[in-house]
C-alpha cells in the first residue's frame, strides 16, 4: 500500500469525524434530548453532581457513549447534571481517555508493538475507568478485525508469561 492511498484514508476519517460531531450537535437540539435531559436535572435536583454548585448553567454529562446510541438512549445511571466548570473538568478527562485509546490503537497499528505496553496502557485506561465501549469503537475504527477482548487476552497473556518466567 502506498503513502497516498494511507494519506487518502487519513483524509477521509477526519472528514468522517467533522461530520460525525456536527450530526451529534444537531442530535442534542431534539426534542427527545430535551427531554430526557431535563429528566436527569430534576432527578439531581438541578444542582451539580460534583459540587453541588446550583446556580451556574447545568449540563447534562454523558459519562461514556456506545457505538450508535442516540444520546437520549442511555440509561439514568450514565448520565449525570454538572456545572459548567465540573462538565468542562470532566470533558478534558475524557480528551485523556481517546490519547490513550489512540496510543492503544497505534500500538495496535504497528506490527511489532510490545504486549508490554499494551498492558501497561490497559492498567492506565482501567484507572481512567474507561469502559469497554469507548475502546472497542476506537479499535474498531482502525482495525476492524481486533476486538477489545482480544486484547485483553493478549495482555493477560503476558501477563501469565511474566508470571512463570520470573
Ligand atoms: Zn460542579
Amino acid at each position: 500500500m502506498g503513502t497516498q492511498e494511507e494519506e487518502r484514508k487519513r483524509g477521509a476519517t477526519m472528514t468522517t469525524n467533522i461530520e460525525r460531531r456536527a450530526e451529534y450537535l444537531q442530535k442534542l437540539r431534539d426534542p427527545k434530548w430535551q427531554r430526557r435531559r431535563l429528566e436527569i436535572m430534576q432527578r439531581d435536583e438541578f444542582a451539580c453532581t460534583k459540587c453541588d454548585d446550583t446556580t451556574s448553567t447545568l449540563n447534562v454529562h454523558h459519562k461514556y457513549y456506545r457505538f450508535g446510541a442516540e444520546p437520549w438512549e442511555y440509561p439514568d445511571e450514565a448520565l449525570v447534571t454538572l456545572c459548567e466548570t465540573c462538565h468542562q473538568e470532566e470533558t478534558e478527562l475524557a480528551g485523556v481517555r481517546r490519547g490513550y485509546e489512540r496510543e492503544i490503537v497505534e500500538l495496535i497499528r504497528v506490527e511489532n508493538f510490545n504486549p508490554r505496553e499494551v498492558l501497561g496502557l490497559l492498567s492506565t485506561l482501567a484507572y481512567h475507568r474507561i469502559t469497554p465501549g469507548i475502546m472497542s469503537e476506537a479499535i474498531h475504527d482502525a482495525t476492524p478485525d481486533l476486538s477489545i477482548g482480544k486484547l485483553h487476552v493478549i495482555a493477560m497473556y503476558d501477563a501469565d508469561q511474566d508470571a512463570t518466567s520470573n
